[in-house]
């Protein structure tokens, strides 16, 4: 049987190469930080570069009291549970890192997961049966897509960020048992950031849940990092929280959805990936405690990150690059054309500074960009050695102070 399916496959690996789509992995000999050391393309001597595509948003990745936690973790609780939750996989600093989420996120109680695609993944088939309806954020993460797609709830797909076709979508779903409305916190490629404030005052109105995905702002957004509920005003509002402990949280893995006690209680009876997957591992529990305690204590990663971010920002603007507006350590650097994301995130990575460009369809046609993402683990000299590589690169290319019109005219869309 092999045989045909074999030849299939060739094929279409093939047709993904030649549309130039086809994901070449890079590998990292060092630990994960602001300096890297990077082996690509496979086979080729590791380069040193600097890293500006990581999710490791606070540096706790390697971070030595977070490396501790683990190690003491593993010495005192072992390695791995080799069980589910409800069978003998629960020990009790699964049971105080729950406690603890729910305390830093102003939630009643949290439920712990192998990742959020998990959590995403065994949510909306719990409470959303045929006779609901799901209100989703056209550029929600793929974990919701799925997630939304196990369920037989009925599905309307909202015009990404735009109020008003949310509240068409409510009307529409007025029959529903109930409505829910699901949206990522914060969204990916373009670091926007949900109206929470507006989503909530709309579910309010046409009596709604919210459900709120967290993984690009858990740790760092608001001021005491509790995420994008806090930044917009509205603990307390958000009856759900799906996010990871994979990004800002220490960056191993695992996942989390935390909000109403009635909720978390029946995800623990029915959630499917909680039920049949395996227990986080104690080493990262008991780092992601640390985790918390750090960034509870103290709010100097927190404000790392964000003087990185207005100070990147600023910089890259001033020489000449457009980016979308915003606040989050997410930085789209717009060039509308694909090739031109691809060519000058090479150069750039000649230079030593790594970032990946994007272009559709991760990202709408003609929206082709390269996205920088700081960390509080960059120095100021990361910082400015990477503004000088984008100028120099920008020179090259000639777009230095050049509108979206002229960049088209002479790269094409
Ligand atoms: C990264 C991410 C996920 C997946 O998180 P994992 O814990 O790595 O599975 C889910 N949703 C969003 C919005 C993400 O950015």
């Amino acid at each position: 049987m092999y045989g045909t399916i074999k030849q299939d496959l060739k094929q279409e690996l093939s047709e993904i190469r030649e549309a130039g789509l086809f994901k070449e992995e890079r590998f990292i000999h060092s630990p994960q930080g602001a300096d890297i050391s990077v082996e690509y393309p496979e086979g080729s001597s590791t380069e040193n570069v600097i890293n500006f595509c990581a999710n490791n948003y606070l540096g706790l990745s390697s971070h030595p009291e977070v490396l501790e936690a683990a190690h003491e973790g593993l010495r005192t609780r072992g390695f791995g549970m080799s069980s589910v939750r409800f069978i003998c996989g629960t020990q009790d600093i699964h049971r105080e890192l729950e406690e603890q989420l729910s305390d830093f996120l102003k939630t009643d109680d949290t439920i712990l997961y192998s990742s959020c695609f998990d959590a995403n993944g065994g949510l909306f088939e719990v409470f959303m049966k045929a006779e609901d309806a799901i209100l989703t954020d056209q550029l929600n993460h793929a974990s919701i897509i799925d997630g939304i797609r196990l369920s037989k709830a009925k599905r309307y797909i909202y015009k990404h960020d735009d109020m008003d076709d949310l509240e068409q979508k409510l009307q529409d779903a007025a029959d529903a048992r109930y409505r829910m409305i699901m949206t990522d916190g914060a969204f990916s490629m373009d670091g926007t950031i949900a109206r929470l404030d507006k989503i909530c005052d709309l579910a309010d109105k046409y009596d709604a849940l919210v459900v709120m995905d967290d993984c690009h702002c858990t740790g760092f957004l608001g001021d005491d990092g509790r995420g994008s509920h806090e930044y917009r005003g509205v603990l307390g509002r958000v009856d759900l929280i799906t996010s990871t402990l994979g990004k800002a949280m220490g960056g191993a893995s695992g996942g989390f959805t935390s909000g109403r006690k009635e909720m978390i209680a029946m995800l623990r009876q029915r959630s499917r990936p909680y039920l049949f997957s395996n227990s986080v591992s104690p080493v990262i529990v008991a780092a992601s405690l640390k985790v918390l305690d750090l960034i509870t204590q103290s709010s100097d990663l927190r404000d790392k990150l964000h003087s990185n971010t207005r100070y990147f920002r600023e910089e890259i603007t001033r020489i000449g690059y457009e980016i979308k507006d915003g606040v989050h350590p997410i930085v789209p650097i717009m060039l509308y054309n694909a090739k031109l994301s691809q060519d000058m995130a090479r150069d750039l990575y000649e230079k030593g500074i790594y970032v990946i460009g994007f272009f559709y369809p991760v990202v709408p046609k003609g929206q082709a960009r390269i996205r920088v993402q700081l960390s509080a683990a960059h120095e100021r000299e990361h910082l400015d050695k990477a503004i000088n590589a984008f100028e120099d690169v920008g020179r090259k290319y000639d777009i230095l102070g050049k509108s979206k019109e002229e960049i088209i005219e002479m790269y094409g869309e």
